[in-house]
Order: structure tokens, then C-alpha cells, then sequence
């Protein structure tokens, strides 16, 4: 399954596509985790995308799409990936597309998760990231009040960008300049939708998400 997670910060891209790799195994590409580790180990790319990151602008394409290029001829792409977070702008589209025929690789789907945005600030301000695995965890589920991570232990915290300014600023970002990508996936026939209602867990939406990716 080569597939492509779209759609607005905190609309539960990683938290489906935790789901599907367990489910379906295949590889969890997070552009958003690998450059937060790019920023920890201090790396050139990661100073040079940190004050983007810190006020919820898009790091600039080329460092991206280089990024990500690199990743996928590292790891192969025939095996199936998720990708989260990529493309955001559709010039990033463009090159992966032109990545993905190189590799003769082409995309299954793009799956759309819809919800509504009051939903996402209030889901986003309420996040916390564990720093340790990385693995997402909200303040209004059970279990959370702990401070350590429950899947490894590890020491959690709220990113910098998940105060209600940034997260605003970053659903402007979407709505310029990703939304766009949902009429260029669609005439490509390449989209499927699954809207996340307000009283929908994690896996509510996965069963919507299996259903109309047609698994
Ligand atoms: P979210 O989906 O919650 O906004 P991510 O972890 O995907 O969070 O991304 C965090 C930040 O990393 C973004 O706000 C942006 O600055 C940067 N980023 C991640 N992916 C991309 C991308 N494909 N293009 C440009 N910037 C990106
Ligand atoms: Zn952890």
C-alpha cells in the first residue's frame, strides 16, 4: 500500500497511520518527526527549518522534497509507505510525483481526513508528544495525567508549535497552501475521503478510513 495522509494539523494523520502500519506493515513516513529529530541532533537541515517550524510556517520545499527523496531511495518505496505530512504544497506533489515514476512506484490513494477546525484547536492545544517514541497523547483522554509515555516510559511534552496562536496560524497554512492539493489528487482519481465526526474514537475512523480506501 503506497498511500498519502492528508489533511489539517491534528486532524489524526499519525494516529491512523499508527493504525494502519500495525494493521496492514508498511512504513510510517512523518516529514513533522523527522525533521523534529533533525532539530534534536541539531543537524544543518534542522536549524535551518526550526524558526519555520516554531511559528507554523512550511519549511521551503527544496529542503523538503530533498528530505524526503533521500528517505524513500534509502528505504524503497515498492514495499509500501504512509506518508504524513508530505506533500503540504503542490509543487511538492509535482516532484514526488516525478519521484515516485523514477522509482516505478506509483501512488494507491490519497486519503482526506475531514474535521472540523474548532475540533482541531481544541484537540491541538490539549496534545502532548512523548519525546522519547514520539507517540501522540491528549490531556482529555483517560490515562494521561501520568507525565510518561505510556507505550516506552519516556518523558512527555507539548511542542512549541501547539499554542492556540501557532496552531491557528498553521490551519491558515493548510487552508492556502495544502488545501489545493485535495483538486489535484481528485482529478487524478487518486482521492478518497473519510470525514471524522466529533464523537468518533481513533478507530471509528479507522473502520471509515479501511471502508473507503476499499481494504
Ligand atoms: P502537524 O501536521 O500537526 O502540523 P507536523 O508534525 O506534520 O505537524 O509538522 C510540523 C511542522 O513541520 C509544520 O508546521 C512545518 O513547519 C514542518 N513541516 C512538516 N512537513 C512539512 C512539509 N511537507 N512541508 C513543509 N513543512 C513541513
Ligand atoms: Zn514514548
Amino acid at each position: 500500500m503506497r498511500l498519502v495522509l492528508l489533511g489539517a494539523p491534528g486532524s489524526g494523520k499519525g494516529t491512523q497511520a499508527d493504525l494502519l502500519k500495525a494493521k496492514y506493515n508498511c512504513v510510517h513516513i512523518s516529514t513533522g518527526d523527522i525533521l523534529r529529530k533533525n532539530l534534536r541532533e541539531k543537524t544543518e537541515l534542522g536549524l535551518r527549518a526550526e524558526a519555520f517550524m516554531n511559528k507554523g510556517e512550511l519549511v521551503p520545499d527544496d529542503l523538503i522534497i530533498d528530505m524526503v527523496g533521500e528517505k524513500l531511495r534509502n528505504d524503497g518505496a515498492a514495499g509500501g509507505f504512509l506518508m504524513d505530512g508530505f506533500p503540504r504544497t503542490v509543487p511538492q506533489a509535482e516532484a514526488f510525483d516525478k519521484i515516485l515514476n523514477e522509482m516505478e512506484c506509483p501512488l494507491d490513494a490519497v486519503l482526506l481526513i475531514k474535521v472540523d477546525e474548532e475540533i482541531i484547536v481544541r484537540r491541538l492545544t490539549n496534545r502532548r508528544t512523548c519525546r522519547a517514541c514520539g507517540k501522540i497523547l491528549n490531556l482529555l483522554s483517560a490515562g494521561a495525567g501520568t507525565g510518561k509515555c505510556p507505550a516506552c516510559g519516556g518523558e512527555i511534552y507539548q511542542r512549541d508549535d501547539d499554542c492556540e496562536q501557532v496552531i491557528r496560524n498553521r490551519l491558515d497554512v493548510y487552508r492556502e497552501q495544502t488545501e489545493p492539493l485535495v483538486a489535484w489528487y481528485e482529478s487524478r482519481g487518486l482521492l478518497r475521503v473519510i470525514e471524522a465526526l466529533e464523537h468518533y474514537t481513533p478507530e471509528d475512523t479507522f473502520k471509515g478510513a479501511e471502508a473507503a480506501l476499499g481494504l
